[in-house]
């Protein structure tokens, strides 16, 4: 079965067609600036060259339109009609504690998804309209819902309540609830496969390291602890978010710069992280580290900085799990950056964490880094939401 994979953002869309009985791509692809002038479809079947096209999109119904179009055209299409596809699995990052598994989409989870769009305004209404184009598209076809928050829900209270007044919690549910659970679920579970150890045995921190980065603590194969909180501002320090700070630094920013609460809620997911601390040099690791080699001393304390918080994350799980038998990096930076990956391990000696330098260096692989003398066994795990994303509604459908 056909399943397409949908990660519907404010004016973008990603997808991918996957097989589910092989898990093979057939194609992916990518839809930018819908209802903004200038909009433009990505197209790539698998094997295929990649194809980009400027086209008109005024609202993402017009952008699945072009996707379903793509995927069916005679020329480089890989189905030949709607029907060849099974399912569509939509992302859906909030699903507060409604929600901790995936599932099918029906008007009542519509109805359910939609209560949650307080706790991620940017992103759960951006969802809906993707499910509702393809709705009305594929109206026979059915969909399902997996959430970023999903593999979360498992965390004991103790690790998900604020020290705010209850009675928040009571009324507006704010607790925290952590994100990238696809990529955390799909990440640990592949690793233990991949060391040969049954899952429930293990525990394990994975670090998700992208421009979004976040640490958990999965033990016994449930999420204990996660470093995102009520939104994905909170924990590690990210690409331009800032990650945990001292909430009194937003009253002074405020008073300071004489800026609204908006305006710093901006500053603090868009112009902070790494970004900001190298004095807006980059926020991506490649231009990062090429400053941290020529001795740019702001990417030399960005770098630094951003390593020492994981490092920090890590020694917080460990404490948490009482101990830890496996470590995972995963996502753009924990995949391709073996620098960052090495200044991390650097922090892990009490762990008995010695590194491979030779399996540090490559890229792509599910491999282990960590020596076999290695107390703690330090893996890479390239991460697949789509596949994961794929898995589950086909798993929904069975
Ligand atoms: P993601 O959000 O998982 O797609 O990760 C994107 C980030 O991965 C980029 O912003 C870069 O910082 C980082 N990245 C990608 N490739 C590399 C690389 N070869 N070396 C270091 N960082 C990389």
């Amino acid at each position: 079965m056909n399943i397409l994979v949908i990660n519907c953002g404010s004016s973008s869309l990603k997808f991918q067609l996957i097989d589910a009985e092989t898990e093979k791509l057939s194609a992916k692809g990518l839809c930018e600036r819908i209802g903004i002038e200038g909009s433009k479809i990505t197209y790539s079947p698998a094997g295929g060259e990649k194809e980009e096209t400027l086209a008109p999109m005024a609202n993402h119904t017009d952008a699945i339109r072009l996707v379903l179009n793509a995927l069916t055209n005679e020329k480089t299409g890989v189905v030949k009609s709607l029907d060849e596809i099974g399912a569509v699995g939509h992302r859906i990052v909030h699903g507060g504690e409604k929600f901790a598994q995936s599932t099918l989409i029906n008007e009542e989870v519509m109805a359910a998804i939609t209560e949650c769009n307080d706790l991620a305004p940017l992103h759960n209404p951006a969802n809906l309209i993707g499910i509702n184009a393809c709705r009305e598209l594929m109206p026979d076809t059915p969909m399902a819902a997996v959430f970023d928050t999903a593999f979360h829900q498992t965390m004991p209270e103790k690790a998900y309540m604020y020290g705010l007044p209850y009675e928040y919690y009571e009324k507006y549910r704010i607790r925290r609830y952590g994100f990238h659970g696809t990529s955390h679920s799909y990440v640990s579970r592949r690793a233990a496969e991949v060391l040969g150890k049954k899952y429930e045995d293990l525990k394990i921190i994975v670090c998700h390291l992208g421009n979004g980065a976040s640490v958990s603590a999965v033990m016994g194969g449930k999420c204990v602890d996660t470093s995102m909180g009520l939104t994905p501002l909170e924990g590690l320090i990210m690409g331009t978010r800032s990650g945990d700070i001292d909430p009194a630094i937003m009253e002074f920013i405020a008073h300071k710069e004489n800026k609204s609460i908006d305006e710093v809620m901006a500053v603090l997911n868009k112009k902070s992280g790494v970004l900001g601390l190298s004095d807006n040099l980059s926020s991506d690791f490649r231009d990062l580290e090429a400053g941290y080699r020529a001795g740019n001393p702001r990417a030399v304390n960005a770098m630094e900085t951003f390593a020492y918080r994981v490092a920090k994350y890590i020694g917080a799980y460990t404490a948490a799990m009482n101990g830890v038998d496996l470590i995972c990096f995963t996502a753009g930076v924990g995949e391709n950056s073996a620098f960052t990956r090495s200044m991390i391990c650097r922090y892990l000696g009490y762990l008995g964490v010695e590194l491979d330098e030779e399996a540090n260096g490559r890229r792509g692989e599910e491999i282990a880094i960590s020596t076999p003398e290695s107390r703690t066994v330090v893996m890479v795990i390239p991460t697949n939401e789509e596949l994961a994303i794929a898995r589950e509604t086909y798993r929904l459908l069975q």
